[in-house]
Protein backbone atom coordinates (compact mmCIF):
# COMPACT_ATOMS: atom_id res chain seq x y z
CA UNK A 1 0.00 0.00 0.00
CA UNK A 2 1.34 3.15 -0.62
CA UNK A 3 -0.36 6.70 0.58
CA UNK A 4 -1.20 9.77 -1.66
CA UNK A 5 -3.33 12.56 -2.36
CA UNK A 6 -6.74 11.37 -4.05
CA UNK A 7 -9.64 12.84 -5.46
CA UNK A 8 -13.05 11.27 -4.39
CA UNK A 9 -15.88 11.46 -7.27
CA UNK A 10 -18.98 9.87 -7.41
CA UNK A 11 -18.52 6.58 -9.54
CA UNK A 12 -20.52 8.14 -12.66
CA UNK A 13 -18.34 10.61 -13.40
CA UNK A 14 -15.17 8.18 -12.82
CA UNK A 15 -13.98 8.30 -16.98
CA UNK A 16 -14.55 12.25 -16.98
CA UNK A 17 -12.55 12.63 -13.92
CA UNK A 18 -9.59 10.08 -14.90
CA UNK A 19 -9.55 11.86 -18.00
CA UNK A 20 -9.16 15.06 -16.98
CA UNK A 21 -6.62 14.07 -13.93
CA UNK A 22 -4.43 12.40 -16.82
CA UNK A 23 -4.44 15.86 -19.46
CA UNK A 24 -3.51 17.67 -16.09
CA UNK A 25 -0.64 15.20 -15.66
CA UNK A 26 -1.85 14.19 -12.30
CA UNK A 27 -2.68 10.61 -12.49
CA UNK A 28 -0.60 8.71 -10.32
CA UNK A 29 -0.14 5.89 -12.51
CA UNK A 30 1.55 3.37 -10.25
CA UNK A 31 -1.63 3.16 -7.71
CA UNK A 32 -5.11 1.38 -8.03
CA UNK A 33 -7.93 3.36 -8.39
CA UNK A 34 -10.13 2.45 -5.20
CA UNK A 35 -13.85 2.49 -4.78
CA UNK A 36 -15.74 3.60 -1.53
CA UNK A 37 -19.46 2.73 -1.89
CA UNK A 38 -20.77 5.56 -4.34
CA UNK A 39 -17.56 6.90 -4.71
CA UNK A 40 -13.94 6.40 -6.54
CA UNK A 41 -10.93 7.35 -5.37
CA UNK A 42 -8.30 8.49 -8.08
CA UNK A 43 -4.43 8.74 -6.76
CA UNK A 44 -2.96 11.81 -7.68
CA UNK A 45 1.15 12.17 -8.18
CA UNK A 46 0.89 15.48 -6.01
CA UNK A 47 -1.08 17.86 -4.20
CA UNK A 48 -2.91 19.86 -6.71
CA UNK A 49 -2.86 23.70 -6.33
CA UNK A 50 -5.92 25.89 -5.42
CA UNK A 51 -5.70 26.76 -9.17
CA UNK A 52 -5.39 23.22 -10.36
CA UNK A 53 -8.21 22.70 -8.09
CA UNK A 54 -10.28 25.33 -9.03
CA UNK A 55 -9.91 24.17 -12.97
CA UNK A 56 -11.19 20.74 -11.96
CA UNK A 57 -14.43 21.70 -10.21
CA UNK A 58 -15.03 23.47 -13.44
CA UNK A 59 -15.43 19.99 -14.54
CA UNK A 60 -15.91 17.83 -12.32
CA UNK A 61 -18.66 18.48 -9.55
CA UNK A 62 -18.54 17.16 -6.65
CA UNK A 63 -14.85 16.74 -6.35
CA UNK A 64 -13.57 16.30 -3.12
CA UNK A 65 -9.18 16.32 -2.53
CA UNK A 66 -8.39 13.99 0.49
CA UNK A 67 -5.73 11.70 1.07
CA UNK A 68 -5.77 7.54 1.50
CA UNK A 69 -3.40 4.04 0.70
CA UNK A 70 -3.90 2.69 -2.21
CA UNK A 71 -2.33 -0.66 -3.75
CA UNK A 72 0.61 -0.90 -5.96
CA UNK A 73 -0.41 -1.25 -9.69
CA UNK A 74 2.22 -4.11 -9.94
CA UNK A 75 4.80 -5.59 -7.34
CA UNK A 76 6.80 -3.07 -5.37
CA UNK A 77 10.20 -3.56 -7.67
CA UNK A 78 8.38 -2.43 -11.07
CA UNK A 79 7.89 1.52 -10.28
CA UNK A 80 10.77 2.88 -12.15
CA UNK A 81 12.97 3.91 -9.37
CA UNK A 82 13.10 0.41 -7.87
CA UNK A 83 13.22 -1.29 -11.34
CA UNK A 84 16.35 1.22 -11.71
CA UNK A 85 17.92 1.45 -8.40
CA UNK A 86 21.01 -0.78 -9.01
CA UNK A 87 21.58 1.02 -12.07
CA UNK A 88 21.46 4.84 -11.85
CA UNK A 89 23.64 7.05 -8.86
CA UNK A 90 20.17 6.83 -5.78
CA UNK A 91 20.33 11.32 -5.64
CA UNK A 92 19.79 10.66 -9.79
CA UNK A 93 16.54 8.28 -8.66
CA UNK A 94 14.94 11.81 -7.46
CA UNK A 95 14.74 12.99 -11.41
CA UNK A 96 13.32 10.64 -12.82
CA UNK A 97 10.19 11.43 -14.92
CA UNK A 98 6.91 11.63 -12.70
CA UNK A 99 4.80 11.21 -16.28
CA UNK A 100 5.35 10.10 -19.78
CA UNK A 101 2.72 9.33 -22.55
CA UNK A 102 1.63 5.93 -23.39
CA UNK A 103 0.29 5.80 -26.62
CA UNK A 104 -0.18 2.43 -28.27
CA UNK A 105 2.87 0.06 -27.77
CA UNK A 106 4.73 3.51 -27.52
CA UNK A 107 6.12 5.08 -25.02
CA UNK A 108 6.78 9.15 -25.25
CA UNK A 109 9.46 10.49 -22.39
CA UNK A 110 10.97 13.88 -21.80
CA UNK A 111 14.24 12.76 -20.28
CA UNK A 112 15.82 15.33 -17.81
CA UNK A 113 19.23 16.97 -18.43
CA UNK A 114 21.16 15.47 -15.41
CA UNK A 115 19.73 12.03 -16.09
CA UNK A 116 20.86 12.16 -20.06
CA UNK A 117 23.31 9.49 -20.08
CA UNK A 118 21.07 7.06 -18.32
CA UNK A 119 18.32 7.20 -21.51
CA UNK A 120 18.94 3.90 -22.35
CA UNK A 121 18.82 2.52 -18.98
CA UNK A 122 15.57 4.53 -18.42
CA UNK A 123 13.99 3.56 -21.62
CA UNK A 124 14.54 0.07 -21.16
CA UNK A 125 13.13 0.05 -17.20
CA UNK A 126 10.33 1.64 -19.01
CA UNK A 127 9.96 -1.64 -20.75
CA UNK A 128 10.69 -3.68 -17.95
CA UNK A 129 7.43 -2.66 -15.91
CA UNK A 130 5.16 -2.09 -19.17
CA UNK A 131 6.61 -5.46 -21.26
CA UNK A 132 3.91 -5.10 -24.09
CA UNK A 133 6.03 -1.62 -24.85
CA UNK A 134 7.63 -1.68 -28.19
CA UNK A 135 9.45 1.54 -28.54
CA UNK A 136 10.43 4.08 -26.13
CA UNK A 137 11.04 7.45 -27.70
CA UNK A 138 13.11 10.48 -26.13
CA UNK A 139 11.44 14.00 -26.61
CA UNK A 140 14.67 15.83 -28.70
CA UNK A 141 12.38 19.07 -29.20
CA UNK A 142 9.38 20.93 -29.52
CA UNK A 143 6.50 20.56 -31.79
CA UNK A 144 6.70 22.54 -34.53
CA UNK A 145 6.58 23.24 -38.21
CA UNK A 146 3.14 23.02 -40.33
CA UNK A 147 2.03 19.74 -39.47
CA UNK A 148 2.72 19.88 -36.04
CA UNK A 149 5.67 17.37 -35.18
CA UNK A 150 8.42 17.04 -33.12
CA UNK A 151 12.10 15.12 -33.09
CA UNK A 152 12.26 11.97 -30.98
CA UNK A 153 15.20 9.71 -30.35
CA UNK A 154 14.82 5.99 -29.75
CA UNK A 155 16.20 5.08 -26.91
CA UNK A 156 14.38 1.56 -25.96
CA UNK A 157 12.96 -0.87 -27.89
CA UNK A 158 12.73 -2.26 -31.58
CA UNK A 159 12.31 1.40 -32.93
CA UNK A 160 9.18 0.52 -34.73
CA UNK A 161 7.04 4.21 -34.03
CA UNK A 162 3.43 2.88 -35.69
CA UNK A 163 1.19 1.56 -33.69
CA UNK A 164 -2.65 1.21 -32.40
CA UNK A 165 -4.21 3.35 -29.42
CA UNK A 166 -7.28 3.10 -27.78
CA UNK A 167 -9.15 6.04 -26.92
CA UNK A 168 -12.96 6.42 -25.83
CA UNK A 169 -13.81 3.28 -27.19
CA UNK A 170 -11.93 4.08 -30.70
CA UNK A 171 -9.17 2.73 -32.04
CA UNK A 172 -6.14 5.32 -33.66
CA UNK A 173 -3.82 3.90 -35.91
CA UNK A 174 -0.53 6.41 -34.93
CA UNK A 175 2.98 6.84 -35.82
CA UNK A 176 4.19 10.12 -33.65
CA UNK A 177 7.06 10.46 -35.57
CA UNK A 178 4.93 11.08 -38.96
CA UNK A 179 1.88 12.39 -37.38
CA UNK A 180 -0.11 14.68 -34.45
CA UNK A 181 -1.36 12.80 -31.93
CA UNK A 182 -1.74 13.33 -27.83
CA UNK A 183 -3.27 11.38 -25.43
CA UNK A 184 -3.61 13.82 -23.40
CA UNK A 185 -6.61 15.58 -25.56
CA UNK A 186 -8.43 12.40 -24.81
CA UNK A 187 -11.25 14.41 -22.43
CA UNK A 188 -11.47 17.39 -24.89
CA UNK A 189 -12.08 14.17 -27.79
CA UNK A 190 -14.60 13.06 -25.90
CA UNK A 191 -16.19 16.62 -24.29
CA UNK A 192 -16.40 17.67 -28.33
CA UNK A 193 -17.96 14.79 -29.56
CA UNK A 194 -20.70 15.18 -26.69
CA UNK A 195 -21.55 19.01 -27.20
CA UNK A 196 -22.69 17.53 -30.86
CA UNK A 197 -26.20 17.35 -31.82
CA UNK A 198 -27.74 14.59 -34.39
CA UNK A 199 -27.81 16.19 -38.29
CA UNK A 200 -25.11 18.36 -37.74
CA UNK A 201 -22.73 19.48 -40.46
CA UNK A 202 -19.33 19.51 -38.57
CA UNK A 203 -15.62 20.59 -39.99
CA UNK A 204 -12.96 19.44 -38.45
CA UNK A 205 -10.33 21.59 -39.75
CA UNK A 206 -6.95 20.31 -38.82
CA UNK A 207 -8.18 16.56 -38.13
CA UNK A 208 -4.67 15.15 -37.45
CA UNK A 209 -5.17 11.25 -37.54
CA UNK A 210 -9.25 12.06 -36.89
CA UNK A 211 -9.54 11.82 -33.07
CA UNK A 212 -12.43 14.26 -32.91
CA UNK A 213 -13.96 13.30 -36.63
CA UNK A 214 -13.76 9.60 -35.56
CA UNK A 215 -15.60 9.81 -32.18
CA UNK A 216 -18.27 12.48 -32.82
CA UNK A 217 -19.30 9.99 -35.58
CA UNK A 218 -18.88 7.15 -33.56
CA UNK A 219 -21.02 8.68 -31.26
CA UNK A 220 -23.92 10.10 -33.52
CA UNK A 221 -26.04 8.81 -35.68
CA UNK A 222 -27.08 11.60 -38.27
CA UNK A 223 -23.79 13.46 -38.99
CA UNK A 224 -21.70 14.75 -41.44
CA UNK A 225 -17.82 15.40 -40.33
CA UNK A 226 -15.53 16.81 -42.83
CA UNK A 227 -11.92 16.37 -42.03
CA UNK A 228 -9.16 18.33 -43.10
CA UNK A 229 -5.30 17.90 -42.74
CA UNK A 230 -2.66 18.43 -44.92
CA UNK A 231 0.23 16.43 -43.61
CA UNK A 232 -0.35 13.46 -45.94
CA UNK A 233 0.57 10.86 -43.70
CA UNK A 234 -1.66 11.81 -41.14
CA UNK A 235 -4.49 11.80 -43.87
CA UNK A 236 -3.19 8.05 -44.81
CA UNK A 237 -3.84 7.16 -40.87
CA UNK A 238 -7.00 9.63 -40.88
CA UNK A 239 -8.22 7.06 -43.67
CA UNK A 240 -7.53 4.02 -42.11
CA UNK A 241 -9.03 5.13 -38.98
CA UNK A 242 -12.28 5.87 -40.26
CA UNK A 243 -12.24 2.30 -41.96
CA UNK A 244 -11.15 0.62 -38.39
CA UNK A 245 -13.90 2.59 -36.66
CA UNK A 246 -16.67 1.89 -39.45
CA UNK A 247 -17.62 5.32 -39.96
CA UNK A 248 -16.88 5.94 -43.97
CA UNK A 249 -20.48 7.33 -43.99
CA UNK A 250 -20.43 9.84 -42.06
CA UNK A 251 -16.50 11.22 -42.15
CA UNK A 252 -15.24 12.89 -45.20
CA UNK A 253 -11.72 12.96 -45.12
CA UNK A 254 -9.63 15.66 -46.92
CA UNK A 255 -6.30 16.32 -47.80
CA UNK A 256 -5.19 19.77 -48.11
CA UNK A 257 -5.20 23.18 -46.82
CA UNK A 258 -8.14 24.06 -44.78
CA UNK A 259 -8.30 27.68 -45.85
CA UNK A 260 -8.28 26.85 -49.62
CA UNK A 261 -10.61 23.50 -49.22
CA UNK A 262 -13.13 25.72 -47.23
CA UNK A 263 -12.89 28.40 -49.03
CA UNK A 264 -13.74 26.08 -52.40
CA UNK A 265 -15.85 23.65 -51.01
CA UNK A 266 -17.50 23.73 -48.14
CA UNK A 267 -18.51 27.80 -47.55
CA UNK A 268 -22.05 28.53 -45.45
CA UNK A 269 -21.54 24.41 -44.59
CA UNK A 270 -21.00 23.98 -41.21
CA UNK A 271 -23.30 24.15 -37.52
CA UNK A 272 -19.88 23.53 -35.98
CA UNK A 273 -16.08 24.04 -36.64
CA UNK A 274 -13.48 22.70 -34.43
CA UNK A 275 -9.88 24.44 -34.54
CA UNK A 276 -7.50 22.80 -32.79
CA UNK A 277 -4.24 23.80 -34.16
CA UNK A 278 -3.62 26.34 -30.81
CA UNK A 279 -0.61 28.04 -31.96
CA UNK A 280 -1.83 29.08 -35.44
CA UNK A 281 -5.96 29.15 -34.94
CA UNK A 282 -6.37 32.88 -35.05
CA UNK A 283 -5.30 33.07 -38.55
CA UNK A 284 -8.01 31.09 -39.70
CA UNK A 285 -10.91 33.13 -38.43
CA UNK A 286 -11.61 34.39 -41.32
CA UNK A 287 -11.96 31.04 -42.71
CA UNK A 288 -13.77 29.47 -40.35
CA UNK A 289 -15.99 32.32 -40.38
CA UNK A 290 -16.81 31.43 -44.71
CA UNK A 291 -17.28 27.61 -43.15
CA UNK A 292 -19.80 28.12 -40.43
CA UNK A 293 -23.66 28.88 -41.87
CA UNK A 294 -25.40 31.60 -42.22
CA UNK A 295 -27.58 31.26 -39.81
CA UNK A 296 -24.75 30.48 -37.65
CA UNK A 297 -23.04 27.93 -35.80
CA UNK A 298 -20.12 27.01 -33.38
CA UNK A 299 -16.67 27.27 -33.20
CA UNK A 300 -14.11 25.22 -30.94
CA UNK A 301 -11.13 27.97 -30.80
CA UNK A 302 -7.99 26.92 -29.49
CA UNK A 303 -4.83 28.51 -28.19
CA UNK A 304 -1.99 28.36 -25.91
CA UNK A 305 -2.32 30.72 -23.56
CA UNK A 306 -0.43 32.02 -19.99
CA UNK A 307 -0.33 34.54 -17.71
CA UNK A 308 -3.09 36.31 -15.97
CA UNK A 309 -6.79 36.85 -17.02
CA UNK A 310 -5.91 34.62 -20.18
CA UNK A 311 -9.48 33.84 -21.09
CA UNK A 312 -10.26 37.86 -20.91
CA UNK A 313 -7.09 38.27 -23.57
CA UNK A 314 -8.19 34.84 -25.96
CA UNK A 315 -12.09 36.38 -25.98
CA UNK A 316 -10.90 39.65 -27.40
CA UNK A 317 -8.88 38.60 -29.84
CA UNK A 318 -11.32 35.66 -30.98
CA UNK A 319 -14.13 38.66 -30.91
CA UNK A 320 -11.97 41.39 -33.11
CA UNK A 321 -11.13 38.66 -35.54
CA UNK A 322 -14.95 37.46 -35.73
CA UNK A 323 -16.25 40.87 -36.17
CA UNK A 324 -13.45 41.84 -39.22
CA UNK A 325 -15.01 39.27 -40.89
CA UNK A 326 -17.96 40.49 -40.79
CA UNK A 327 -19.93 38.22 -38.02
CA UNK A 328 -20.35 38.37 -34.49
CA UNK A 329 -20.09 36.48 -31.57
CA UNK A 330 -23.26 35.74 -29.45
CA UNK A 331 -22.25 34.33 -26.78
CA UNK A 332 -19.06 32.27 -25.14
CA UNK A 333 -20.14 29.39 -24.27
CA UNK A 334 -17.37 27.38 -22.52
CA UNK A 335 -14.00 28.80 -21.71
CA UNK A 336 -11.47 25.90 -20.11
CA UNK A 337 -7.93 24.45 -19.39
CA UNK A 338 -7.45 22.29 -22.23
CA UNK A 339 -3.71 20.87 -20.50
CA UNK A 340 -0.98 22.51 -19.20
CA UNK A 341 2.02 22.64 -21.86
CA UNK A 342 4.37 24.37 -19.90
CA UNK A 343 4.50 25.64 -15.91
CA UNK A 344 1.98 28.44 -16.43
CA UNK A 345 1.10 27.88 -19.65
CA UNK A 346 -1.84 26.48 -21.15
CA UNK A 347 -3.63 24.86 -24.38
CA UNK A 348 -7.36 26.95 -23.85
CA UNK A 349 -10.46 26.30 -25.79
CA UNK A 350 -13.39 28.55 -25.81
CA UNK A 351 -16.70 27.54 -27.53
CA UNK A 352 -17.78 30.56 -29.25
CA UNK A 353 -21.36 30.96 -31.09
CA UNK A 354 -21.39 32.77 -33.95
CA UNK A 355 -23.84 34.04 -36.29
N1 LIG B 1 -7.11 17.53 -34.13
C1 LIG B 1 -6.06 16.55 -34.08
C2 LIG B 1 -5.97 15.94 -32.70
O1 LIG B 1 -6.72 16.32 -31.81
O2 LIG B 1 -5.13 15.05 -32.52
C3 LIG B 1 -4.72 17.07 -34.57
C4 LIG B 1 -4.34 18.43 -34.07
S1 LIG B 1 -2.69 18.95 -34.49
C5 LIG B 1 -2.44 20.06 -33.16
C6 LIG B 1 -2.95 20.03 -35.84
C7 LIG B 1 -3.04 19.37 -37.21
O3 LIG B 1 -3.34 20.39 -38.18
C8 LIG B 1 -1.79 18.68 -37.70
O4 LIG B 1 -2.08 17.34 -38.01
C9 LIG B 1 -1.36 19.47 -38.97
O5 LIG B 1 -0.86 18.63 -39.97
C10 LIG B 1 -2.67 20.10 -39.39
N2 LIG B 1 -2.58 21.38 -40.13
C11 LIG B 1 -1.76 22.43 -39.89
N3 LIG B 1 -2.05 23.44 -40.75
C12 LIG B 1 -3.08 23.04 -41.51
C13 LIG B 1 -3.83 23.63 -42.56
N4 LIG B 1 -3.57 24.86 -42.99
N5 LIG B 1 -4.84 22.92 -43.11
C14 LIG B 1 -5.11 21.66 -42.69
N6 LIG B 1 -4.42 21.04 -41.73
C15 LIG B 1 -3.42 21.71 -41.12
Amino acid sequence: MSKAYCLKIPKKLGEKAIQLIKSLNLLNPDLKIAKEEYKLLIPLIREPSNAVMTRIKQDIDPVELSTSNFQLKRKKTQTLSAVLKEIIPSPLLLSLPKSYDITGQVIIIEVPPDINEYEKQLGEGLIKIYPNIKTVLSKQSAISGESRLRKYKIIAGSGETETVHKENGCLYHIDPVKAYFSPRLAFEHNRISNNVKDGENVIDMFAGVGPFAIQIAKRHKDVKVYAIDLNPDAFQFLEKNIKTNKVKSKVVPILGDAREIIERDLIGTADRIIMNLPKDSIKFIDTACTGIKSSGGIIHYYEFAGGNELFKRAKERLRNAVLKNGRQIKGIVTCRKVRATAPHEWQIVLDAFIH
